[in-house]
């Protein structure tokens, strides 16, 4: 649909991207960027952030870095207040950053589940909060939160992580029904198990690194992981104007994992 003069889908924007140092957060942060939006990159990780940024701006791309760990709302306050004395209004905000431990409701220990809630709930939640209020003044932006298939069915050994993506499906949902007045659309992606360092670390620490990914591999009717890219494309979908009547919606990508 709408396109700049380059046929760019993001010309002028100014994105924020949540865990844009590694994976999915990377890729969405470099598609953005290709596609003519200056994006933020906001991690707790210092050198994979300034990487990727670093990568952005060389390859004639816009980005900056703002060391922001999403567990601290002292620190989302500061990362919306500075993109906003710099750049004067956000387009979009992508709510990538996430964090996962195994384990059923019996094994999974307090400590666990509040880290979990604390980055992949209530950071979510209060950096949206931060950023609706200036999409508010110009009534208009667009949010796309990274949720999991783990929101959408149960996974065995992901009590706590099944229980933060759930929060984030029904977020998405409810923030969307209250701003689509607004001129603001709110979505989330559903991805299934996609090949990131988060991935091979898991597969790295296993006991049995290739049986493990042959079951992850299995589970996905495809027969293969899925890739950081074919998220980034979603996200780049759901936050240009080619989805102008999408919102609330949960967009499922996991090579039929959820069909059956
Ligand atoms: P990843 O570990 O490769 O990247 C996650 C990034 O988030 C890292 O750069 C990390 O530093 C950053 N991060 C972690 N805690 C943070 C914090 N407190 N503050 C700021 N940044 C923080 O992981 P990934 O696989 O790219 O996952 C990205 C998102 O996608 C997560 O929300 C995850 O739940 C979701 N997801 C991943 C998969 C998968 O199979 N990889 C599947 C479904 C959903």
């Amino acid at each position: 649909m709408k396109k700049g003069i380059n046929n760019m889908r993001l010309e002028n924007k100014i994105a924020i991207v949540t865990g844009a140092g590694s994976g999915i957060g990377s890729a969405i942060a470099r598609l953005f960027a290709k596609e003519g939006s200056t994006v933020i990159l906001a991690d707790i990780d210092q050198e994979g952030g300034t990487r990727i940024s670093d990568e952005i701006n060389t390859s004639q791309g816009k980005a900056l870095f703002i060391n922001t760990d999403v567990s601290l709302l002292k620190d989302l306050e500061n990362l919306v207040a500075i993109v906003i004395e710099r750049y004067r209004h956000i387009d979009i905000l992508c709510n990538n950053a996430g964090f996962g431990v195994s384990g059923t409701v019996i094994t999974t220990a307090e400590k666990e589940f509040d880290k979990i809630m604390l980055i992949n709930v209530k950071g979510l939640f209060f950096l949206s909060k931060y950023v609706l209020n200036h999409m508010l003044l110009r009534k208009k932006g667009s949010i796309v939160n990274i949720a999991s298939v783990a929101g959408i069915v149960g996974l065995k050994e992901r009590a706590a992580y099944c229980t933060s993506k759930g929060a984030v499906v029904a977020l998405t949902r409810a923030m969307a029904l209250d701003h689509v007045r607004d001129g603001i659309r709110i979505n989330c992606i559903c991805p299934g198990t996609i090949d990131t360092p988060w991935v091979q670390k898991r597969l790295a620490e296993s006991n049995d690194p290739i049986t493990t990914k042959q079951q992850l591999i299995d589970r996905q009717p495809m027969g293969r992981l899925g890739l950081p890219d074919e998220i980034a494309h979603a996200a780049l979908y759901l936050a240009s104007d080619d989805a102008s009547f999408v919102t609330g919606s949960a967009l499922i990508i996991d090579g039929g994992l959820t069909a059956g």
